[in-house]
């Protein structure tokens, strides 16, 4: 959130777009979606030394990752308490390392840039930090120039400083920042991913913030007045990190029992081994995006091998008509404030 917010004060285009995104995403939600939509991926590893510069598999373990979570393959979901099983959602969205490039030729849809940047600094006290580590991770000098977004995720990974995991440029910023930056330690499930991040749930949760989702708990820390705009969510308090386990489900806020806090949702944060869960109400907003500001990512031809004859690109089909949701959510306390795009108010 703080890149959001950085971008928020600072530019007056990511504020109109990001309140007629939300204002799509409140009132056009998509009932579902019965076609999987495959995104093209493509994956910059900027490296200082060696092995930062991730081998072949660190990369596939991520995209595998991606799919095994956002298809609810994930086996660990037999952990979700069962009073939050029935909210677990497939989202039928998948990741594919594209095999075409933004050209036209034919790709590994991995990108090495050398960097003499030992560590890209980061310091949570300083308004511009996202906005640095942006202009040195996403164009060349220090790091690599994003390709179109139209047509591909740009996931970049390099060693962050500061405790940083990641982060992400909900839809509506500038095209040359868009995308995922990933800490190399906490990207895929081998190599040098490091536990306890290293199951690849870092991506899951920022790639989620690509397709618009909030935290789960508002971004209030600690009060109940804010929310995730999302109706199967129970309103929580704050983020539940690494001493959250699932061995202490009920952790009841904001008078939110018996169940209390969705906190094995990937928009907590938890431990990656600790989250689970995607539910129907955060696919609907995902859903409002790939039909709306992301829309041109289901006519992408990256995943089209260049030796194979032209295609009509796949559409994706929406499966019934266009419904209204309600937004507030189903359990305690209900929120006070609704969130506009940029604020909550
Ligand atoms: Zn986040």
């Amino acid at each position: 959130m703080p890149h959001h917010y950085f971008l928020a004060d600072t530019d007056p285009t990511y504020r109109d777009n990001r309140r007629m995104i939300e204002s799509m995403t409140k009132t056009v939600r998509l009932a579902t979606r019965t076609k999987i939509i495959r995104i093209p991926v493509v994956v910059h590893v900027l490296f200082h030394t060696d092995d930062e510069n991730i081998e072949v598999s660190q990369i596939e373990s991520q995209i595998a990752a991606l799919n095994r979570d956002y298809r609810l393959h994930n086996t660990d979901r037999s952990q979700i308490p069962a009073p939050f099983r029935p909210f677990a959602t497939d989202t039928l969205i998948e990741f594919g390392l594209a095999v075409r490039d933004p050209e036209g030729n034919a790709t590994t849809a991995i990108t090495r840039t050398r960097t003499s940047k030992a560590v890209f600094p980061y310091d949570p006290s300083d308004p511009l930090a996202t906005k640095k580590l942006d202009d040195m991770i996403k164009f060349s000098g220090f790091g690599k120039a994003a390709w179109p977004r139209d047509s591909y995720l740009n996931l970049w990974t390099c060693s962050l400083g500061g405790g940083l995991l990641g982060y992400a440029q909900f839809p509506g910023g500038a095209a040359a920042t868009d995308g995922v930056v990933i800490q190399n330690r906490a990207f895929g499930t081998n190599g040098i991913a490091a536990p306890p991040y290293n199951l690849g749930r870092t991506a899951v949760h920022e790639v989620g913030h690509w397709l618009n989702l909030l935290h789960i708990w508002g971004d209030d820390d600690g009060a109940c007045s804010l929310s995730d705009d999302v109706s199967d969510t129970p309103n929580q308090a704050g983020s539940n990190g690494s001493d959250v386990r699932i061995s202490d489900f009920p952790h009841i806020t904001c008078n939110n029992g018996p169940h209390g806090d969705m906190f094995m949702n990937y928009m907590d944060y938890v431990d990656d081994d600790t989250m689970f869960m995607f539910t129907a109400g955060q696919l609907k907003r995902m859903n409002a995006t790939l039909a709306g500001p992301r829309a041109s990512l289901s006519q992408s031809a990256g995943l089209t091998p260049v030796d194979t004859p032209a295609l009509a690109p796949e559409t994706v089909a929406l499966a019934t008509a266009l419904v209204r949701s309600t937004v507030g959510d189903e359990h305690g306390d209900p929120p006070t404030r609704e969130f506009d795009g940029v604020r909550w108010v």
